[in-house]
């Protein structure tokens, strides 16, 4: 905020000055015209004195109207400009250093509207900066916390390896570790950019027509190892000839997920299925298991970056891939929901449109 100075008060007092000699200069005009026609119309004659009373009468009247109606005026601006002025300024500066807590209460008197939008504005902006903030903070955190289990365990494997006399066993099972170790973090860090670019809209997505049942198995079919090493019995029911126009990279994105999800949550000799089916205008695609499932609590938190509601896996997983998948489908503006009961299973559906 500004303090006064005498630059400020020379400033005033000549506006002041100002306005006295444009009023003086109006009023004494006026005069003039009146008492040259009253004279004319009443054939009075003035004499020199008539002229100087009626003069030094005019001229304190005028010094004392143009006082009022500055005086009026600098009360005025005080109550209507200068303290909202103030009130904003000293809440943005405080925002300019990091308080996002401030907010500026609606100002009561009539003419204030301008000033209140301004106002709401403000605090609209420092409730989004203060969102945005806690996330930065929240992400930071678990961006840290993230990088430093694995990077744990790959320091324990390095240290491990620098024993003596390792057996061949053992020099590929610590080895085995450390790979391991940096390969998720490499997939964190890959999943953190994909995902702050497209929450950064720096993705533009490439759409192309394509046959969305295809896609689907192919992405499905990656995944034969895992089915046949935990032995899960998978089922498909793909209706055939359903094309979406999407980018096709990202689409990918949401079924490696899905699936991935849907093999790790589930034991060995259970089940998965998927399928695909269509409505006039959409496609719907349900990937079901029958899993560890989750509980109501749990599925209300899955699409929140970082979120793992079962630790007993996180070993392989970073609490990203739902969240990548709902701003895929988002981007879309396609819808994804979640059924599960814990110990039954989960299915995820998605519905999107279909050209
Ligand atoms: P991650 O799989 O890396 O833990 P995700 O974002 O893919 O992270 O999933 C978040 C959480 O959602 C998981 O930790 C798990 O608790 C729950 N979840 C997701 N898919 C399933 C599923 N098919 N069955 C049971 N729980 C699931």
């Amino acid at each position: 905020m500004k303090k006064p100075t005498v630059k400020g008060a020379l400033g005033s007092l000549s506006s002041f000055l100002l306005f006295f000699l444009t009023v003086g200069f109006i009023v004494s005009c006026c005069m003039m015209l009146f008492v040259s026609v009253l004279s004319e119309t009443m054939d009075l004659t003035l004499t020199a004195d008539n002229i100087a009373t009626a003069a030094k009468v005019t001229f304190w009247n005028v010094i004392l109207i143009t006082f009022l109606f500055k005086f009026a005026d600098y009360i005025r601006r005080k109550i209507m400009v200068e303290r909202p002025t103030r009130i904003i300024t000293e809440a943005t500066e405080r925002i300019m250093s990091g308080d996002f807590s401030v907010r500026i209460s609606p100002m009561q008197n009539s003419g204030m509207e301008g000033f209140n939008q301004i106002a709401m504005a403000i605090n609209q902006m420092a409730e989004e900066l203060s969102g945005v903030e806690t996330l930065r903070a929240d992400f930071i955190a678990n961006v840290s916390h993230e990088m430093k289990t694995p990077l744990a365990v790959m320091q324990n494997y390095g240290k491990l390896l620098q024993e003596e006399g390792l057996s061949e066993e053992k020099r590929i099972e610590y080895s085995k570790g450390i790979t391991d170790g940096s390969r998720r973090l490499s997939e964190m860090m890959t999943n953190i950019l994909k995902l702050n670019r497209l929450e950064n809209q720096q993705i533009f997505p490439e759409t192309t027509e394509f046959d969305l049942g295809e896609q689907l198995c192919e992405c499905l079919l990656q995944f034969e190892n895992v089915w046949e090493k935990k032995n899960i019995e998978v089922d498909t029911d793909i209706a055939e000839d359903i094309k979406v126009e999407a980018d096709a990279e990202l689409l990918s994105l949401v079924w490696n997920n899905l699936f991935s999800n849907a093999f790790k949550f589930t034991e060995e000799g259970g089940a998965v299925s998927l399928q695909l089916t269509a409505t006039e205008h959409h496609a719907v695609i349900k990937v079901k298991d029958t899993g560890c499932g989750m509980s109501a609590e749990v599925g209300t938190h899955i699409f929140e970056k970082f979120y793992q509601g079962d630790t007993s896996h996180s070993v392989q997983g970073n609490g990203l891939g739902l969240a990548l998948v709902k701003r895929v489908i988002d981007i879309m503006q396609g819808e994804i929901v979640v059924e599960s009961a814990v110990g039954k299973g989960t299915t995820f559906t998605v519905k999107i449109r279909r050209s």
